[in-house]
């Protein structure tokens, strides 16, 4: 950078560090000085930052990060005065300066990559008045994508938030962000938190069943993240407890929660009345037609593809059948929520739903 001689006397009648110096002339020029005018000895005190950081880092798992600062608005405003007093613009800001620095001590020391786009953590560093120094560390969700499966019935999908904290995470849930670990989402959330030293899991589910309901074939596609990971290379992750086991792989894309979905449901169910072979034959004639019921917003319709009805004695049957996700399992045999058709309507008897088990979840595309 081209300083004239006359700035570089003007130069002079301030002290600057080395780093300080460095921005606005070329090395050497000028001896350095202390205290520092802009920083008043920040820069030189990179190695004790670093230091600071690495303690701060020691506990995570990372291929790359990000380092950041706030600095206190006087240093700023000491080296705009001097810049706008010698009229000279300097190479860069003080926290690029500061920030690049330290990045590359840190990819000396940690073997480790800076990315700025998306890192694994990010690193804070908050710089106040006195030159006194916050470190946080913050990591990227991991996110992990799998199936699960449940054998035994009574327990629940999902997990009431924590009273306290409504999800977030707070000491009274052990940073969980749930009211325990007693259904599948808080048995997964309990084991992933352990082996991730994260918090507040969150989860997509592809569907949903109820707590008296079995997860069989090849299990329920979801999704989770984790929030704040110190560990994040999982590999394939296999979860087996109180009846429930998921398996599922770290993904860098996240399952669309969206996505479309064809549920195989085997539904046993009660008549109030006798039933006949002949009510099987009407039930087993719904494959290939359409449900439709009223939602808040809109009349949905859900296509049923097969279907086989089994008679087990005068008023109960079994009824396997192949449809749409989202349909309304209680509803439809209940005759609820105005389903059009329902299985209380079409064999003129009040049914109900004892239990209904998932043998597969079938993702289309
Ligand atoms: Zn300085
Ligand atoms: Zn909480």
């Amino acid at each position: 950078m081209a300083v004239d001689a006359k700035s570089i006397l003007q130069l002079k009648q301030y002290k600057l560090c080395r780093c300080c110096l460095e921005r606005h002339t070329d090395a050497g020029r000028i001896k350095p000085d202390s205290p520092c005018y802009i920083c008043r000895g920040l820069m030189d005190d990179l190695d004790s930052i670093v230091d600071r950081i690495m303690a701060a880092v020691q506990d995570y798992e990372f291929d790359t990060f990000v380092v950041g600062a706030t600095l206190p608005t006087q240093i700023y405003e000491r080296e705009d005065a001097m810049r706008a007093r010698l009229k000279i613009r300097g190479k860069e800001s003080i926290k690029n300066h500061l920030t690049r620095e330290l990045g590359i001590r840190l990819v000396r020391l940690t073997k480790r990559k800076a990315d700025y786009m998306k890192p694994d953590i990010t690193i804070s560093l908050a710089v106040d008045k006195e030159n006194n120094l916050e470190v946080a560390v913050k990591s990227r969700p991991v996110a992990l994508a799998g199936r699960y499966f449940k054998k035994s019935r009574g327990m629940p999908q999902k997990q009431d938030k924590c009273p306290h904290c409504e999800g977030k995470g707070c000491n009274m849930c052990d940073n969980s962000g749930l009211s325990g670990y007693t259904s599948v989402e808080g048995i997964i959330a309990k084991e992933l938190m352990e082996m991730t030293k994260g918090q507040a899991p969150k989860f997509s589910w592809i569907g949903s069943e109820d707590q008296s309901s079995l997860v069989l074939g090849t299990g329920r596609p979801f999704s989770v993240r984790v929030f704040n990971p110190k560990k994040r290379e999982l590999g394939d992750v296999r979860i087996k407890s109180s009846g429930v086991s998921a398996t599922m792989s770290v993904q860098e894309d996240i399952l669309e929660p969206q996505a479309r979905f064809t549920v195989k449901t085997k539904i046993h169910a009660k008549c109030a009345n006798a039933i006949t072979k002949e009510d099987m034959k009407k039930l087993n004639s719904l494959a290939g037609s359409e449900v439709s019921f009223e939602n808040r917003f809109r009349v949905a319709t859900k296509k049923i593809y097969s279907a086989r009805a089994r008679q087990l004695d005068s008023n109960q049957f079994t009824f396997t059948i192949t449809a749409d996700g989202g349909l309304m399992i209680k509803q439809f045999v209940g005759g609820e929520e105005y389903m059009k058709p329902n299985i209380s309507e079409i064999l003129g008897s009040k049914c109900e739903c004892v239990t209904f088990d998932i043998l597969d979840v079938a993702l289309q595309q």
